[in-house]
């Protein structure tokens, strides 16, 4: 009896080290870059080593690594970046997401989709080769407003469809936020309205945001209680006063100003002759979004893309380079297109680059906190501790 104990205990003891050894064979080794620049999402850390794997990120600091526990790659003249994220775009279709995740763009916040092909397009959210995907789907617009002449029928506020069951027909069939179209040109909603839409949203937990071009119009649906624009105003007359500025920071909203395609929107009308002087000169775009910085507004990076041709993959540094031409440092436009976005629409699955965080980062040949241009540079992309890119 007690010999069959003895080869039982031992039996089991081999079993137990056999799975254990098989364990850590199958565990792929940490991932060291070395001598590398890492801007977290706030912060900047200049020539540390980087340790990670598939379960996340070890460490980062400029301790000395043990010699042979990792796989070393040379960060020298590199940057981490976290997560990108391009804060206004319309998504057509799954390749979309394929196309920004290729350039280090981790998710698209689409602002007007409809609700069939937003619920076609989101099954691809989590795969590995594809960016995370956020829509508004159906903006909030009235009969005749902005989002109506596409010739898609889309549901509209009107008599038989109050604001308060718009919203929540949105959530229900799966909106990230909530989004207005308010286009001065067309049809709008009117204020009670406006308000009736955000308070259903906020009651939800959803954040809400406007399409707006005129700074009356930004006004006015900041006084509603919306929590972002989804452009900056670029209509002529449009100057925002220092009065306006304090009202703006005080509501807490943040700006995507998409300078991309309102350079481009501009640069279309001047060629064809189409009345560039009904809109702001580019310069004073760029003022504009300048004085929001200055005051503290927190700005997101977004290009508007595909509008105008726009690509969901490299234009999306031009947009962070005319965040600079703007006049905003070179961290905080890449807070731009990270942190603040994070921090904006509240992305739990994205936040800065730490201890125990997913390894998902942009490995950047160059520093685009010296020179923005460097962002168009080569670049290694990262998901979960696999290059995918
Ligand atoms: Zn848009």
């Amino acid at each position: 009896m007690k010999m069959n104990m003895f080869r039982l205990f031992w039996s089991y003891a081999f079993l137990l080290f056999t799975l254990a050894g098989l364990a850590a064979c199958n565990r792929q080794p940490a991932t060291l870059i070395a001598d590398v620049n890492v801007f977290d999402g706030e912060r900047v850390h200049e020539k540390v080593n980087f340790i990670f794997n598939e379960r996340g990120i070890h460490y980062i600091g400029k301790r000395k690594p043990r010699p042979g526990r990792y796989i070393v790659l040379d960060g020298r003249g590199k940057t981490i970046l976290p997560p990108l994220i391009n804060a206004h775009v319309h998504v057509a279709e799954a390749d979309n997401l394929r196309e920004a995740l290729s350039v280090g763009v981790f998710a698209l916040m689409d602002m007007f989709s409809t609700d069939e092909r937003a619920l076609s397009i989101r099954p691809y959210k989590d795969s590995l080769l594809y960016a995370r995907y956020f829509s508004s789907q159906v903006g909030a617009t009235p009969p005749g407003g902005h989002g109506t002449q596409f010739g898609v029928r889309i549901p509209v506020i009107c008599d038989t469809l109050s604001p308060a069951r718009f919203v929540r027909d949105r959530i229900h069939r799966g909106a990230d936020y909530i989004k207005i179209t308010q286009e001065f040109t067309r049809a709008r909603l009117d204020t009670a309205q406006l308000s009736a839409i955000a308070d259903e949203a906020h009651r939800h937990g959803k954040v809400c945001l406007a399409h707006v071009s005129r700074l009356e119009d930004a006004m006015e649906v900041i006084g509603c209680d919306v929590d972002g624009l989804a452009h900056i105003w670029y209509r002529k007359g449009s100057s925002a006063t220092e009065r306006d500025l304090k009202v703006i920071k005080e509501s807490g909203v943040f700006v995507i100003p998409t300078l991309s395609v309102i350079k481009k929107l501009i640069g279309y009308v001047q060629e064809n002759e189409l009345g560039v002087e009904r809109y702001l000169s580019m310069d004073s775009v760029l003022t504009e979004v300048r004085r929001l910085y200055q005051k503290g507004v927190p700005v997101l990076a977004g290009t508007d893309a595909p509008n105008l041709n726009m690509n969901y993959s490299d234009q999306f540094f031009e947009e962070m380079q005319l965040l600079t031409e703007a006049g905003l440092p070179n961290e905080e436009v890449l807070k731009a297109a990270t942190s603040n976005i994070y921090q904006s629409f509240a992305l739990e699955d994205f936040g800065v680059l730490e201890k125990d965080a997913p390894a998902s980062f942009v490995l950047l040949d160059g520093n685009p906190l010296l020179r923005m241009e460097d962002m168009k540079k080569e670049k290694e992309i990262w998901k979960n501790g696999l290059r995918i890119y």
